[in-house]
């Protein structure tokens, strides 16, 4: 793994557990004019729970997650979590993950995929995900032979801070915007809650990497994330600040900064810092 070093004369920002891999990055954190954050386990608390079960008719919500826990015991996404601690996972064998879609493998001999709904059809069930999503909650798919046998709605909290932490970006002139691979409406609710007003939704991890290329009209852009789904995006922007690290070498190895604690306070804190570093340095 990449060899980290805390940037001497930087000093006074390591109290806030915040390492720079270089010291162009403190400086780089100083001029940011737009801010990216990822959705899931950055804006919010990254426990999502399962919240409903909508089935097929010879389907029960038992059933439908059951199918979906086989899967998800092979994923270490954080909706992958609130399905497996909702039951008791059968075995699976083939599981596969597709990165921010979803998974796919076999399940008592059956070919059983579980994620996003613009990835797996939800036919009948469309008007039952709409409303999920409209609710505010996160929705995947469950198909069994190719068939939609269920939908499941989660819920994530948003971080209790977030919003205060983006007033403050706000306050330093800062843009927000947020770069999800969920729907648009659940993206919105959670979105105004903390905020931001600006939402790009239905982003595959690549797709977050061109989104960040389509914001650099607005100066310097750095993307937040956990390193889940949005290494790519981390790697792109003028800067990529990975942060609530639990042992994502991905993060690590994309990011320019990372931050060792999770508390969205310290953005605002940083660029602050760096802001009158700067000062003193011209
Ligand atoms: P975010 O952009 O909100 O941080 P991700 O990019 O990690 O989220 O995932 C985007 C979407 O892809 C999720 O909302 C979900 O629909 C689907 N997805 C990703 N991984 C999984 C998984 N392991 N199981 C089910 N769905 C998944
Ligand atoms: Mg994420």
């Amino acid at each position: 793994s990449v060899p980290l070093t805390v940037v001497a004369g930087v000093g006074a920002a390591s109290r806030f557990g915040v390492v720079f891999k270089s010291g162009s990055a403190f400086e780089e954190l100083g001029g940011i004019r737009a801010m990216a954050f990822d959705k899931t386990g950055t804006l919010t608390m990254s426990s999502p729970s399962v919240v409903r079960v909508e089935t097929a008719p010879e389907y029960t919500a038992d059933d439908v997650l059951s199918l979906a826990a086989a899967l998800e015991q092979h994923s270490t996404h954080p909706l992958a979590r609130a399905i497996t601690d909702a039951v008791a996972a059968p075995p699976a064998s083939d599981a596969e993950e597709s990165a921010g879609l979803g998974m796919t493998g076999t399940v008592g001999g059956a070919r059983v995929a579980v994620g996003n709904p613009t990835w797996l059809s939800s036919g009948h069930l469309t008007a039952k995900v709409k409303e999920l999503q409209g609710s505010g909650m996160t929705a995947v798919i469950v198909h069994r032979e190719g068939e939609p046998v269920g939908a499941i709605g989660l819920r994530d909290e948003l971080r209790s801070e977030a919003a205060e932490a983006i007033g403050l970006l706000h306050e330093d002139g800062i843009e927000t915007v947020m770069l999800t691979g969920d729907s648009e409406a659940s993206a919105r609710a959670l979105a105004s809650a903390a905020g931001i007003d600006d939402v790009r939704a239905n982003l595959r991890p690549e797709d977050k990497s061109d989104a960040i290329a389509g914001l650099t009209g607005r100066g310097r852009t750095a993307m937040v994330g956990d390193g889940i789904n949005d290494g790519p995006a981390l790697a792109s922007a003028d800067l990529g600040i990975a942060m609530g690290l639990t042992g994502s070498d991905v993060a690590i190895e994309s990011a320019d900064i990372a931050f060792l604690g999770d508390d969205l306070r310290l953005l605002p804190q940083a660029v602050r810092h760096a802001r009158r570093g700067r000062r003193i340095i011209d």
